[in-house]
């Protein structure tokens, strides 16, 4: 069995005097698993209870409302997949799904990073104010940690967003790694949130990166938090001198 990313677009009446198109986001996109294509298509097909042309001349665009799209899709395929997968909305943190949005046609945001509109303008502006903090020196790089009161084992982690704001971010993102499966494992009045070092860049220091990766792999090795914490791994050594292919977020 192989699996088919499947689109049927709906026609659109073209500008004035011009041929019609066939509109964005189409009407529904999704997956169906086949034998071929053309099974596929016959599985759409009875699932609609219709039947989708799969080309259509522009000439004779005007006798047809739908046009279906069908292509394999290879498992490697992460750039379609990741339309089917859970992201976090980077403002509010609600799990959503992009294929979701596509096939909602009151869906009033269609990009990838925010769940809605609404959180979409909240998360530029916050990225503005953000950024004038952080150029007023207001809202410095911190490491911080999070400690689990009943083990005492801690999650180390660097943020140059707002503090509180990460942390509200782990407990509102799903995700399978073993601070966030700890977190979910025991009430949140068993956890606390602490800023362990505001981070200070030395006058010579030329990527502030990999200074502040160098600063959070000095306090999960202080505390042991890979072996014996919530920490999945050590950052890789980075010399803070060293300058890296990343361009630094400032
Ligand atoms: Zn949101």
């Amino acid at each position: 069995m192989a699996e088919f990313y499947y689109q049927i677009k709906g026609r659109m009446p073209g500008k004035e005097g011009s041929y019609s198109e066939w509109a964005w986001p189409p009407v529904f996109s999704g997956i169906v698993e086949a034998e071929g294509r053309k099974e596929a298509k016959a599985k759409i097909e009875e699932d609609y209870g219709r039947q989708f042309p799969m080309r259509v001349l522009r000439k004779d665009m005007d006798e047809h409302e739908y046009l279906l799209h069908i292509r394999e899709l290879a498992p490697g395929d992460v750039y379609l997949r990741r339309r089917f997968l859970d992201t976090a909305c980077k403002e509010c943190g609600t799990p959503f799904k992009l294929i979701d949005k596509y096939n909602d046609p009151y869906a009033d945001h269609r990009g990838p990073d925010y769940c809605s509109e609404r959180c979409a303008s909240a998360g530029k502006k916050r990225e503005l104010l953000d950024f004038n903090l952080a150029a007023e020196g207001r809202l410095p790089a911190v490491i911080y940690q999070v400690r689990q009161k009943a083990t005492g084992k801690v999650y180390i982690g660097q943020t140059i967003q707002a503090f509180t704001l990460r942390w509200w971010q782990h407990l509102t993102t799903p995700s399978d790694c073993k601070f966030h499966e700890a977190l979910k494992s025991s009430p949140i009045t068993d956890w606390e949130f602490s800023v362990i070092e505001v981070v200070e860049y030395p006058p010579e220091c030329k990527n502030k990166l990999a200074y502040l990766t160098d600063r959070e792999r000095f306090w999960i090795e202080t505390f042991n938090s890979v072996a014996n914490g919530f920490n999945t791994t050590l950052p890789a050594k980075i010399s803070p001198q060293e300058p890296l292919d990343l361009e630094a977020a400032f």
